[in-house]
């Protein structure tokens, strides 16, 4: 998954190449402002990277945002991080004299044996989401569009500009406070997974100066708010997602939302793995080993859980956990991997010091998870030659194969 919102350049070209002096530009900003003593000065320089990235962007010059990003990212990562902080807010933003339009995700945790939806939002779910959004989220002058998809993270637009272009294409109907009408038929095909993650994206119009939510005014707090909320959305989303099971993420600034959605995505995989093994299989967590190991190959990685049966040793499913953003270390990831795995009351766990090759199945892109010999190998479903299911219980629906 490439999608805009890891921002962990996975696989950036090492070596230098020739700066465009655009590119320097944007740098020698972001390294100002990481070092900046004030925050008067922290303005100024905040003020002239706006205006750069927001120059940029306008002029659709996305490269040079890149090449600053992954220069940056080489060399300084203070400056990188204040770097991509602005590039997603601007990016994320349209300036109007009178207002700020801003992209606001919601994203939903979802798992289903079947398949998670991501499709079409009926005016009537769009209308009880708007009462729930306006109740508890914006604060009262704020306009807003929601757009009636459930994206799936492949129909999210791709890069700084496509999002901005999105933001722009939802503009009018931000303005008039109405649904904005997906074009679904531009949007990616979505693949199946067991556990996935679907966004509600929507265009807040927000009047110059003027607060962006509910928990800026004095008689809520953030969390009172999204809990309220999430109380009234709840039932809403369940009749939307029949037959998944789901975790309503607070909505916030696209970018941010999207990137917590993939952290706590990958504890949501575990849950919903053991979760599936248990309801579809029969398989209790006692029946469970795990094998945590850190894969790598040409500079990308993640580590890889393989759940294998006892005492039989098979593979029968795997999760891949990726590192997301440049500030979490492989051993907190670890740590986070065994708690979760504890929490789901698998605890017989081998961790694996070694490193694998990255290494996904040649005939369907699978990923490999290790087993307990220490070997990647195809997760295969009990009674299921590589990928065929036949297990009765499925209805013919052919079962997710690995995680996402
Ligand atoms: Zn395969």
């Amino acid at each position: 998954m490439s999608s805009p919102q890891n921002p962990k350049p996975k696989s950036r070209r090492k070596g230098p190449s020739a700066m465009l002096r655009s590119a320097e530009h944007l740098c020698r900003l972001a390294e100002g402002l990481s070092q900046s003593g004030s925050r008067i000065e922290d303005r100024w320089w905040e003020q002239q990277l706006e205006t750069a990235l927001r120059v940029l962007l306008e002029e659709g010059d996305e490269a040079t945002i890149e090449q600053a990003l992954e220069h940056l990212y080489r060399s300084d990562e203070a400056a990188y991080g204040e770097l991509l902080d602005a590039v997603e807010s601007e990016a994320a933003v349209v300036r109007d004299k009178t207002y700020d339009l801003l992209l606001i995700a919601a994203p939903i945790l979802a798992w289903s044996r079947y398949s998670v939806p991501a499709k079409g939002v009926p005016p009537a779910v769009l209308s009880n989401l708007r009462t729930a959004f306006a109740a508890y989220i914006f604060a009262p002058d704020v306009r807003f569009a929601i757009a009636d998809h459930l994206f799936s993270p492949d129909q999210l637009p791709e890069g700084y500009l496509a999002t901005r272009r999105f933001l722009l294409s939802m503009e009018k109907a931000a303005l008039a406070n109405e649904d904005f009408v997906v074009d679904s038929r531009s949007l990616n095909e979505t693949l199946t997974f067991l556990s996935d993650i679907r966004y509600l994206l929507i265009a807040a119009a927000v009047p110059k100066g003027e607060a962006i939510y509910r928990w800026h005014l004095a008689e809520t707090t953030r969390e009172k708010a999204f809990s309220e909320w999430r109380k009234r959305v709840d039932p809403i989303l369940e009749r939307l997602f029949v037959g998944c099971g789901i975790e309503v993420e607070p909505p916030d600034a696209y970018f941010t939302a999207s990137r917590k959605a993939n952290r706590d995505a990958r504890v949501f995989a575990i849950h919903a793995a053991i979760a599936y093994l248990a309801t579809e299989f029969d398989i209790p967590t006692n029946r469970l080993k795990a094998v945590v190991a850190p894969c790598e190959s040409n500079a990308e990685f993640e580590f890889r859980i393989g759940l294998s049966l006892k005492p039989s040793g098979q593979v029968v499913h795997g999760i891949p956990w990726p590192l997301i953003g440049n500030d979490e270390s492989e051993e907190e990831m670890i740590e986070k991997i065994l708690a979760t795995l504890r929490d789901c009351g698998v605890s017989d766990i081998v961790e694996l010091r070694r490193t694998l090759p990255l290494e996904y199945c040649e005939d369907c892109g699978a990923p490999l998870f290790p087993n307990v010999a220490g070997e990647l190998v195809h997760a295969e479903l009990p009674g299921d030659p590589h990928g065929e299911n036949d297990n009765p219980r499925n209805h013919g629906n052919p079962p997710p194969r690995y995680l996402h």
